[in-house]
């Protein structure tokens, strides 16, 4: 099969390419065209996944094709941007029909829990890897950043944190998972859901928001950074399922919510009126710390002292004598 009949065959032909609002033309042309609402910016984002950085080689193509865009359709929900499109720029080894088959199913799943349309892309030969790049729009100003954050503003996440980290080692070795809880946090892994609605009911809301992909630690401290705050987090109010409490003791498993990104949940800072009303509606929120003046993330113990976090920091890609594992970071 080559490379146009693959193209057409696949992804051209997938219910995920069906166009669909925003989306003026699709797969086929030299480009594609979207069109944002009147007075909405477009917000793009990309992201890599790499065959033994950030999947182990021999993942299942579906859940791969699920991951793959969920992760990077995150990054439009920590923007409070509603989806548009994505394009995707694969590079396999080899056309496998089963293979590809897979891949496409998983993507179909998630292109329509998510809204987005696939609207073009690029096929190479060479080690298995792919590029998403995902577009969305977002009323003209309010796109949630990073910046914004200010002293006496609540320090919140959007649900509970870890189970993907915890699930890294099984994700690994790739033995069979019976045991129900391994399961679940192996499934939260693989199919992170992005938090589109309530990256859109931020707007306007949130002084500062980001999805976190590197570890709540290191994504804190972004926010930190780009706002001109402190940040204090409340090791208590960690929200750990009991999924994730099951398979860890309470320790590790602090260790999993602070320093692992896999879950995707958004990170954010609102002024404590804004708070309850966001509750309502979305009640897994949960507040674990506040933004005070200063420079710094500091982890506060229940007697009120400061945790000493040094070896419990995020991921980084070129960081030598990293002690984590590189697969499964994005
Ligand atoms: P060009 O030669 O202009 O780069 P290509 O031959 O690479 O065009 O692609 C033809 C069409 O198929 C384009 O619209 C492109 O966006 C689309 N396309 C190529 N690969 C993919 C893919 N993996 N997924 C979705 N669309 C793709
Ligand atoms: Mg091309």
């Amino acid at each position: 099969m080559g490379e146009f009949e693959l193209i057409h065959h696949y992804f051209a032909s997938a219910a995920c390419a069906r166009r669909s609002d925003g989306v003026a033309l699709g797969i086929g042309d030299d480009g594609a065209l979207l069109e944002p609402d009147d007075g909405q910016q477009l917000a793009v984002s990309t992201d890599t996944l790499v065959a033994g950085i950030h999947f182990p080689p021999g993942s299942d193509p579906f859940q791969l094709g699920q991951r793959a865009l969920a992760v990077t359709a995150s990054d439009l929900a920590a923007m409070g941007a509603e989806p548009l499109g994505f394009t995707l720029a694969l590079t396999l080894p080899e056309a496998d029909p089963d293979w590809l088959q897979g891949f496409v199913r998983g993507l179909d799943e998630m292109a329509a829990h998510c809204r987005l349309c696939l609207v073009g892309g690029d096929t190479t030969r060479g080690p298995l890897s792919m590029t998403l790049t995902v577009f969305g729009q977002v009323p003209r100003g309010q796109a949630l950043l990073r910046s914004g954050a200010q002293p006496g503003d609540w320090l919140c996440v959007s649900g509970e944190l870890g189970d993907a980290a915890a699930a890294l080692p099984l994700v690994l070795s790739q033995r069979d998972v019976i045991d129900a809880a391994e399961q679940k946090l192996l499934a939260r892994y693989w199919r992170p859901e992005p938090q589109l609605q309530l990256g859109q009911a931020l707007r306007g809301k949130a002084t500062a928001a980001l999805d976190i992909s590197d570890g709540l630690l290191a994504d804190c401290g972004h926010i930190a950074r780009a706002s001109g705050v402190g940040l204090l987090i409340e090791m208590e109010k960690l929200p750990l399922s009991s999924a994730l409490l099951q398979t860890l003791d309470r320790q590790q498993a602090r260790r999993c919510a602070l320093s692992g990104g896999d879950d995707y949940q958004l990170a954010f800072t609102v002024p404590p009126a804004q708070l309850a009303e966001l509750q309502r509606h979305w009640p897994e929120i949960r507040v674990i710390g506040r933004a005070v003046n200063g420079d710094f993330v500091q982890l506060i113990d229940t007697d009120g002292s400061v945790i000493d976090t040094r070896g419990i920091a995020g991921y980084q890609h070129f960081q030598e004598d990293t002690s984590k594992n590189d697969t499964g970071k994005a």
